[in-house]
């Protein structure tokens, strides 16, 4: 079968072809992949910047963002063939006092030594059959078939909500448990960027009662801008309105969900955060010269108005689940905006392009070659 290797030592991206992965032990699954979606990681991976090969390997099979078909349920209870499944990406550590690991939780992982399927130690999905124990898989249901290559991206925006409630729980008149509604005094987003996770926070951010903010660098009007727009959200580009003129249009912002993966203005933006704030950053910027930032004001801003900044880096069983099932909300709310996020199909063997052209928003490969 095909897949999409990255060789770093040779510094090459190529198709390679190799047997189908077979079941080994019972609780494992065998997976057809229907479609792969492409993001910035596969981009730095197939760039050399980022990724390592499985020990033993001279590439790592790309992909980590995938949508499948249960061709073999195994042993396994939960799953039978036809199923529409999504993995997750991180597998744990071995270390046996790695709490994190050890409690199922590897986005949390203390040791550093976790794995990633498609990015770090152990290959991906943009293959044809993938074998995967049943644990780290979840099940769509049939009516997200288009749009289900989206559960990943969308578990980003999910493990943020869900922070987000537990550390506004630390507001004493917003005591909520229910993650559907925004905790009171808490409801002013502001989503940076409009890439797929940004547009796809935002979307979860209406959705989930948040008065929602996009910003980002494209003038108006452009397609993203009214794709954010169709679902509610107000978009705001940084050519045509400075931060500070945004933040007075705002009020006070309560939450800014960083989806840029570039320091300075996310730093620019951190400066007008408003009282009892949270500043979630999603990105992982390339290395580049340092930049200066005001840190007094910054720090006095965090003490004086009881700011939060995060970082927030992959996502758990729950997230995944929380995915889905507000997929379903957005593809009944917004089944046009939702499906607009998808704007490119490719073969396998086309893979270049949705890596390298960098064009469009969420770009998918049909391993199925449809
Ligand atoms: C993936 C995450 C992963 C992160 C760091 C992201 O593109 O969506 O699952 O943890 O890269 O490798």
């Amino acid at each position: 079968m095909k897949a999409v290797g990255v060789f770093p030592e040779r510094r090459t991206v190529e198709l390679v072809s190799f047997d189908d992965p077979k079941i080994t032990s019972p609780g494992q699954v065998k997976i057809r992949v229907l479609q792969v979606g492409v993001c910035g990681t596969d981009r730095e991976i197939c760039d050399f910047e980022y990724g390592t090969p499985p020990e033993g390997s001279e590439y790592l099979v790309l992909g980590h963002e995938s949508l499948g078909e249960v061709v073999d349920a195994g042993g396994s209870n939960a799953f039978k063939a036809g199923d529409l499944v999504v993995p997750s990406v991180r597998r744990p550590c071995n270390h046996a006092d790695c709490v994190a690991c050890r409690a199922g939780r590897q986005d949390f992982c203390y040791s550093g030594d976790f794995r990633e399927r498609g990015i770090r130690s152990q290959h991906g999905f943009m293959t044809q059959f993938v074998v995967e124990a049943a644990e780290y898989l979840s099940l769509v249901p049939p009516e997200l078939r288009d749009v289900g290559i989206l559960v990943e991206p969308l578990t980003i925006a999910e493990k943020t909500l869900m922070e987000i409630q537990t550390i506004q729980q630390r507001l004493p008149w917003g005591l909520s448990t229910d993650s559907s509604v925004p905790p009171r005094g808490c409801h002013r987003a502001l989503v940076l960027g409009a890439g797929p996770v940004g547009l796809l926070g935002a979307m979860a951010l209406v959705n989930g009662g948040y008065d929602t903010y996009v910003y980002s660098r494209s003038r108006t009007p452009n397609i993203k801008a009214d794709l954010a727009e169709s679902f509610g959200a107000k978009y705001f580009s940084s050519q045509e309105m400075t931060v500070a003129q945004l933040a007075a249009k705002m009020g006070n912002i309560d939450v800014v969900y960083e989806a840029l993966g570039a320091s300075q203005l996310a730093f620019e933006v951190a400066q007008v955060l408003g009282a009892n704030g949270i500043f979630v950053f999603t990105g992982v910027p390339k290395h580049g010269d340092p930049i200066t930032i005001d840190t007094d004001m910054l720090m006095r801003n965090m003490v004086l108005k009881n700011q939060v900044i995060l970082g927030t880096v992959n996502a758990g069983h729950n997230a995944f689940e929380a995915a889905i099932r507000d997929l379903k909300i957005f593809n009944s709310r917004w089944p046009k905006s939702l499906r607009a996020l998808i704007t490119g199909h490719y073969p396998i063997e086309a893979f270049r392009e949705p890596i390298f052209a960098r064009s469009g928003i969420k770009n998918v490969i049909e391993m199925d070659g449809k």
